[in-house]
């Protein structure tokens, strides 16, 4: 247990640099790597600094702000790396697929360019 009194997370050592992620995005409260299991082409794990929170309803319940900042930053990232189609996954519960009780955010998107709004673009996540 941490003084902190949360038992740290794997996302808490990638926070505290303890291992290594490939960081995409940082602010004050939020951090974001690329998940070391890639389930699409732009697959980043979006989490919280704060580790008390363990999954999305209690961060909305707890700190909604914290919540809108953690959407802002999941949005910049999929600007940035995808064809702006997207989705934005908040595993909830072991039985929902949750492995790791901090929460956070999965981007989940295509590599594609958004010049071409054509077929091939459309359904490719
Ligand atoms: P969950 O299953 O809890 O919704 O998501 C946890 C995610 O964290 C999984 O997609 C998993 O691949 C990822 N993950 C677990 N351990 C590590 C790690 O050490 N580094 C990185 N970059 N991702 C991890």
């Amino acid at each position: 247990m941490s003084s902190s009194g949360f038992e740290p997370t794997i996302f808490s050592r990638i926070i505290a640099r303890e291992i290594p992620a490939t960081i995409v995005a940082e602010t004050e409260h939020i951090i974001a790597f690329l998940d070391i299991a890639p389930k699409a082409p732009v697959h980043v794990v979006v989490t919280t600094k704060d580790p008390q929170y363990q999954n999305v309803v209690e961060l909305a319940a707890g700190n909604p702000a914290l919540l809108a900042e953690l959407v802002a930053v999941a949005e910049r990232i999929a600007d940035e790396r995808t064809n702006g189609q997207f989705r934005l996954v908040f595993n909830t519960g072991a039985a929902a697929g949750q492995t790791v009780f901090h929460v956070h955010a999965h981007v989940l998107g295509s590599q594609e360019s958004t010049d071409s709004l054509g077929e091939d673009s459309l359904g490719a996540l």
